[in-house]
């Protein structure tokens, strides 16, 4: 049996090596690293993917946040909402742009910002909301959508997980995670569902002025040369890493299967114990499973994880902490009794093994491990 890794990079760019490494070449060949013909054919080709009128690439998906919270024109002061158990990166672009950071608990069972929650922390400062489709699997997005139009507050949809994620609509037509909202973002990092070999991010939105707007500052607030109408940051996608996701991207909804039908096979075979609550699959979206995160029950989590690491099985806590329990985020005044969700999450989440290669044999061998744990 081939080693077992959280993510297996290596096995799934050995099954593609050829054709990667043949759009590198032509990248080195032709020297335009930057701002070169690549850049410009992915942004189509994931424009196309999506169905969504503008994608615009960036340097990563902290970035896209950044950029899109810019090209809003949010102030200081301005009251941002987002979910208090996601990766740092939602909130700490809010925190730079001196934006005033509101977190919420998310739902118990999706991982994914509560509705009732934002409802209840939506002031008359509150400019934007910043749902994260969290794991592979989108928030409540109609009734968000809902809620920002009654409010008049711009939806950023945080899709860094969730390239390729399909939003179902009450009225059964269906939009991909990130072209919902006002502007959707995401990230190429090496892991994600899409991921490049090196940082890469983008932005998304159907609004043609808010895209010009994010390409300008994206690129030094310029649309023409050297002709600055925004304070703009510098943030590109490089050519190589454009080359190597027009690759890759032609295999996202290959490698998306791939994910459902790991995470199917650990869910037939786990959800019989008790102790173990498998990830729970909303009947409004479709579940790509960049994360398989289980809750374990009754405080055994830590001596779980313990004992698949002494079977060579690696698992990881997707997060151990609140946000509002990090040092750099006390200043906000938040305490542990306002978040009864996010804390007793943190305690019970485990992330399982989940990539584009893992193979049934080593499925197996995970499923048996942890039932046996619990025997
Ligand atoms: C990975 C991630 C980001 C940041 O992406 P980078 O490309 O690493 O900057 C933002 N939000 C979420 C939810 C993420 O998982």
């Amino acid at each position: 049996m081939r080693e077992i890794q959280m993510v297996d990079l290596k096995t799934q760019y050995l099954n593609i090596r050829s054709e990667i490494d043949n759009s590198i070449k032509s990248v080195l060949d032709s020297t335009a690293f930057i701002r070169g013909p690549e850049v410009k054919q992915f942004e189509k080709e994931l424009q196309h993917y999506l169905n969504v009128n503008h994608v615009i690439s960036c340097a990563n998906g902290t970035d896209a946040l950044q950029i899109a919270m810019m090209a809003l024109g949010l102030k200081s002061g301005d009251e941002v909402i987002t979910t208090n158990f996601t990766f740092i990166a939602t909130v700490e672009v809010v925190a730079l742009l001196g934006l005033k950071l509101v977190i919420v608990d998310p739902e118990p069972g999706s991982f994914n910002i509560s509705v009732e929650e934002i409802r209840k922390a939506i002031t008359p400062r509150t400019k934007a909301i910043v749902p994260v489709h969290l794991f592979g699997q989108c928030a409540d997005m109609e009734s968000i959508m809902k809620l920002a139009g009654q409010n008049n507050i711009f939806v950023i949809e945080d899709a860094a997980q969730s390239t390729g994620t399909d939003y179902i609509f009450s009225d059964g037509s269906v939009k991909k995670a990130g072209t919902i909202g006002h502007i959707g973002t995401t990230s190429f990092f090496p892991s994600k569902n899409l991921g490049c070999y090196g940082d890469g991010g983008a932005l998304y939105t159907n609004n043609d002025e808010l895209a010009a707007k994010l390409r300008s500052i994206a690129n030094h607030g310029m649309k023409i040369k050297y002709h600055h109408d925004d304070i703009g940051v510098n943030s590109r996608l490089d050519t190589l890493q454009a080359a190597i996701l027009r690759v890759k991207l032609k295999y996202l909804d290959m490698y998306n299967t791939a994910r459902i039908s790991a995470a199917d096979s650990y869910d037939k075979a786990l959800s019989v114990c008790p102790e173990i609550i498998v990830p729970e699959r909303v009947t409004y979206s479709s579940h790509i499973f960049h994360q398989y995160t289980l809750k374990i029950k009754n405080g055994k989590r830590d001596n779980l994880k313990r004992f698949l690491e002494e079977k060579k099985i690696p698992s990881m806590i997707y997060y151990p902490s609140p946000l509002h329990a990090q040092p750099a985020y006390s200043y906000l005044g938040y305490r542990e009794t306002d978040f009864p969700v996010t804390t007793a999450l943190c305690r019970e989440v485990l992330s399982l093994p989940m990539h584009t290669e893992i193979d049934q044999e080593q499925l197996d061998y995970i499923i048996l491990n942890v039932l046996k744990y619990f025997e």
